[in-house]
């Protein structure tokens, strides 16, 4: 398995970053990520606004894949998301959806035996996911804090181990970047962080020809999931729809109607996030739809 370190990190996805790994396609990568602080917040003592804006949403990388050319899609297998056993939350009154209501503060918050230990009273289930994941897109460079079209800060909690996720290539390499790992986060992200954790994330990049699916696009072991991040959630939950209509239109024997009745019926709208500078929504719809309506498409669903 190839290695990959944090001594390379990102604050922007552009074709103009060189490439600090070059792989071939169907090849396997640990990739080490700082946290969204680039591990500067080491006490509670330690708050947000002493981090400064030039550390903020690190990503490692970026990689470029072999022969991967604008147009082609990269099917990236979330194989594994081991998480230190620390987390980090910041709060600050200028942040998040209830501004002006929560003091700055900081909570370091460990991690025991695959629990959140938030405080005496409540521990939960980690889910670690990735934050920030995307392509380099083809025009200006686009902040790692910012989701889009490429990818990006999508903070949409199903990246997770075992799920697969398709980000475009729009310049050549691709030139993938990732970081921002959370061992948990609600939908939404209300407060601005989730469980903010430095991380050690195994993928497996394959290299697809062309675009046989939207993208960004998400496969669960249960479900389908296209992605958008746009101005406004609303346009962000139209966009996510209008992708996931359109690719049944294309790839099973439903017309447009039909496709729309069985997205009002099964498919369900999730909210990732809504405090980056885009919103983030989803489309999510059971893989078994997709069968039900003789799918036809290269991707395995
Ligand atoms: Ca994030
Ligand atoms: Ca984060």
């Amino acid at each position: 398995m190839l290695s990959l370190d944090a001594r390379s990190t990102l604050l922007t996805m552009s074709s103009e970053n060189p490439a600090v790994m070059t792989v071939d396609s169907g090849e396997t990568v640990r990739i080490q990520t700082l946290d969204c602080f680039s591990n500067t917040v080491t006490s509670e003592q330690d708050l947000f606004s002493s981090v400064g804006w030039g550390h903020v949403n690190p990503a490692t990388g970026p990689i470029f894949i072999n022969d991967a050319s604008p147009g082609d899609t990269l099917q990236i297998e979330i194989l594994e998301i081991e998480v230190d056993d620390e987390g980090t939350m910041t709060t600050h009154p200028d942040l998040g959806l209830l501004p002006g209501t929560v003091e700055e503060r900081t909570r370091k918050i460990p991690i025991v035996d695959g629990y959140v230990k938030f405080d005496d009273c409540y521990s939960f289930k980690i889910h670690p996911m990735i934050g920030v994941i995307g392509t380099a897109p083809k025009g200006d460079a686009i902040p790692t804090g910012t989701p889009f079209d490429h990818g990006g800060n999508m903070d949409t909690k199903e990246i997770s181990a075992g799920s697969t996720l398709y980000l475009p290539v729009e310049v050549s390499g691709g030139l993938l970047a990732l970081g921002d790992v959370h061992a948990a986060m609600g939908d939404g992200e209300v407060a601005v962080c989730g469980l903010e954790i430095p991380a050690h994330v195994i993928l497996k990049i394959n290299l697809l020809k062309g675009r046989p699916v939207p993208t960004p696009f998400l496969v669960t072991e249960s479900k389908a999931i296209s992605i958008a991040s746009r101005e406004s959630l609303f346009d962000a939950v139209q966009e996510s729809t209008r992708m996931m209509r359109d690719f049944l239109v294309k790839e099973t024997r439903l017309d447009a109607t039909e496709a729309t009745m069985l997205l009002s019926l099964r498919g369900d709208t999730r909210i990732s996030q809504v405090v980056d500078p885009l919103m983030t929504a989803r489309m999510e719809v059971p893989r078994d739809l997709f069968a039900a309506y003789e799918y036809a498409g290269a991707v395995e669903l």
